[in-house]
């Protein structure tokens, strides 16, 4: 099979032939039909993490079909179309997403940026009816992690203010299942198309970070949630000075830059600051149901499809800001 693999820390991806991996007791082949191209991919290119697991073949946002079974597998069969939780856990793991026995997909090993991959059967989310697979790709982490975000962290209600900073993948699908959730919301970007994106999803206002700045002191009130999507330490910052009195800060986008902050703002307003960590597997059966109810839209997230060749030009784009998502199809 061929497989695109990241050889070190600023290299680009290389494309490699592999033999077809076998399915042991409790695992089942996938053959890949769509893996999305996501901000993580290009942390790892750039060193921001796992520097010591390369090389590595990268991918963790996937969807595929059953292809063969190892011994004792029963929950899937070949032919099964599934989606992909990235991540195995040893039993006792305080969250399925967290602890130390955590292996990802992508990282620690081999990813879906290959026609194959061989995972535990615990780890595959059969749909309930058929779904386009380059859609059910990208709802397996573009959808599901603010999904997480918003449901599982903030545990947002209706009638809440919540302020969406940063409108690329991630932030553009807080949007949209905020308002799905029933809250107002208000979205931060810089480029017009992308705030007329967000308005395109559902925010009530899509704002600069100036104008959001302007709109909560004119209304005397900051909002009762922030879901900080984007890798900037200044929207970090932002999110603490915009936040509201007992508000939820959600902190989804990842930098490896610090940001200041003084015990005194937190304590004034009983601000809770809140790490998001990617999303479970519960998370994308949740987000399935929601796109195969017609409540959630993923068409700008799934117009860029590559083949596994050009693997490399779908991270250049992606780190250009010239799409959400590109989706590689094996
Ligand atoms: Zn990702």
């Amino acid at each position: 099979m061929r497989a695109a693999v990241l050889p070190a820390v600023g290299a680009p991806l290389e494309i490699v032939e592999r033999p077809i991996p076998q399915p042991g007791p409790g695992q089942a082949r996938v053959r890949i039909e769509a893996c999305g191209v996501c901000g993580s991919d290009l942390f790892l290119q750039r060193g921001g993490f796992g520097a010591d697991k390369l090389p590595c073949v990268p991918g963790h946002e996937a969807a595929g079909v059953v292809d063969a079974v190892g011994e004792g597998v029963r929950a899937v069969a070949p032919g099964d179309q599934v989606a992909i939780y990235y991540i195995e856990n040893a039993p006792g793991a305080p969250r399925p997403n967290l602890g130390p026995a955590v292996v990802r997909m992508g990282v620690d090993v081999d990813g879906a940026f290959a026609e194959y991959v061989v995972r535990p059967v615990e780890t595959l989310i059969r749909p309930p009816a058929p779904i386009d697979p380059v859609t059910l790709a990208v709802l397996t982490d573009a959808v599901a992690t603010p999904y997480h975000a918003l449901v599982a962290i903030a545990r947002v209600q209706p009638g809440e203010t919540v302020l969406v900073l940063g409108v690329g993948g991630i932030g553009s699908n807080a949007v949209q299942l905020a308002k799905g959730l029933g809250a107002r919301v208000i979205a931060v970007g810089r480029k017009p198309e992308k705030l007329a994106l967000a308005r395109e999803l559902g925010a009530d206002e899509a704002l600069t970070l100036e104008e959001a700045r302007a709109l909560f002191a004119a209304e005397g009130a900051g909002p009762d949630v922030v879901v900080q999507c984007g890798a900037s330490a200044a929207l970090d910052r932002a999110a603490i000075e915009l936040a509201g009195y007992a508000a939820r800060v959600v902190l989804v986008g990842t930098t490896t830059e610090a940001f200041e902050a003084r015990a005194r703002e937190f304590v004034w307003k009983e601000l809770q600051v809140l790490g998001s960590r990617g999303f479970t597997a519960q998370d994308i059966a949740a987000v399935v149901e929601l796109a195969l109810a017609g409540h959630v839209r993923t068409d700008h997230l799934t117009r860029r499809t590559r083949p596994l060749e050009e693997a490399n030009l779908a991270l250049e784009e992606l780190a250009r800001g010239e799409v959400l998502r590109s989706v590689i199809v094996p």
